[in-house]
């Protein structure tokens, strides 16, 4: 990376912490012509292997858009999606992998998603896991139902509340 001020590319790293958002590093940089400092965000490439076996960079736009429809209709915002983006993207990078398969961004959308809406948890899953009868849906609502009654009273929300 060039240096800000005169362009020179040479610089020494003078310090590196993990950004706030936990997947990139935040470099203090000194340019060595000029001796300025500045600062870098570096994020380590991700790439999506899509089933066709292309690859393409990990958006969390991508990952919003996916869940969007899910969610239509339901008390889920814009920023609910943005965390739950964020999560995606930590808990697929938490492998420390490269590359990810479509498959795995799926898979790290479900368990964020069913915390947020169940219902749109269910569309998702619905689509996503390829429901192809009524039964598929009945097994899938029956370990919601399960896993719910793990939790405390008072956390519990109705499950169809249309
Ligand atoms: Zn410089």
């Amino acid at each position: 990376m060039n240096c800000p001020y005169c362009r020179n590319p040479d610089s020494r790293v003078v310090d590196s912490r993990v950004a706030d958002d936990g997947v990139s590093i935040r470099r203090r940089r000194q340019c060595t012509a000029c001796s300025r400092r500045f600062t870098t965000l570096e994020t380590t490439s991700l790439n999506v292997i899509k089933q066709s076996g292309a690859a393409e960079p990990f958006s969390r736009t991508k990952v919003i858009n996916g869940v969007r429809k899910a969610c239509q209709g339901r008390p889920v915002t814009d920023h609910d999606l943005a965390v739950l983006a964020q999560e995606v993207e930590e808990t697929v990078r938490m492998s420390g992998a490269a590359e990810i398969p479509a498959h795995q961004i799926g898979l790290a959308i479900l368990e964020p998603l069913q915390r947020l809406d169940e219902v749109a948890y269910l569309r998702f899953a619905s689509v996503y896991q390829d429901f192809t009868s009524l039964s598929d849906f009945e097994s899938a609502i029956a370990k919601l139902r399960e896993e719910r009654s793990d939790l405390p009273r008072g956390n519990q929300r109705p499950l169809t509340a249309e």
